[in-house]
């Protein structure tokens, strides 16, 4: 038995060897006889719902989008557009990154999904046409981040307003392996 989400709301395809049906996760109702003449909880209804559990396909309400940097599969609110990273290439906010141009660390503060050339700085500038991005796509959304020297010279939360802090594409910040992470106090660096 094979599953596949299709496009319109929360209806998934289940194919069989005994034929092919439709199940509507939204209504519980799914296309075959067992289910239409006996009214029953039928096989491709628990089917479904056990690929929604385990992550095989997205649940209703939810759309399959390609990873701006690697282009694996990731869910997302049907609703909601623009650019997504997936698991392995989404930093965390709060997390130290290091910029592969300037080589510097910095703390993420916010994953966007605005692309790299759509997202503006406060001077209008668009993140794609830095120079120092060319090698990395337009289409990526901008990542957040304040250079950890900067944040720890200024008291109170990261990236409150008035607060230095930078746009990047997505894959131009290098997450760090746990034993790349400053486990010393970073102040001056
Ligand atoms: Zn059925
Ligand atoms: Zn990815």
């Amino acid at each position: 038995m094979a599953v596949f989400a299709l496009r319109s709301d929360d209806q998934y395809l289940v194919d069989t060897d005994g034929g092919s049906y439709v199940v509507d996760a939204g209504s519980d109702t799914c296309t075959c006889p067992d289910h239409g003449i006996r009214g029953r909880r039928c096989k491709h209804l628990r089917r479904v719902d056990m690929e929604i559990g385990i992550g095989r396909v997205p649940a209703p309400g939810e759309r399959v989008a390609a990873c701006a940097v690697c282009g694996a599969g990731v869910f997302v609110p049907a609703r909601e557009a623009g650019a997504v990273l997936c698991g392995a290439h989404r930093p965390a906010v709060g997390s130290f990154v290091r910029d592969r141009e300037a080589d510097k660390l910095l703390v993420v503060t916010g994953v966007t999904r605005t692309r790299a050339d759509e997202y503006r700085t406060s001077d209008g500038t668009r993140i794609s046409d830095y120079g120092t991005n060319a090698e990395y796509g337009d289409h990526e959304p901008v990542v957040e981040a304040v250079y950890v020297g900067n944040a720890m010279r200024s008291p109170g939360p990261l990236d409150v307003s008035g607060r230095k802090r930078y746009g990047f594409p997505a894959s131009r910040l290098r997450r760090l392996a746990p034993d790349e992470r400053p486990h010393k106090p970073v102040i001056g660096i």
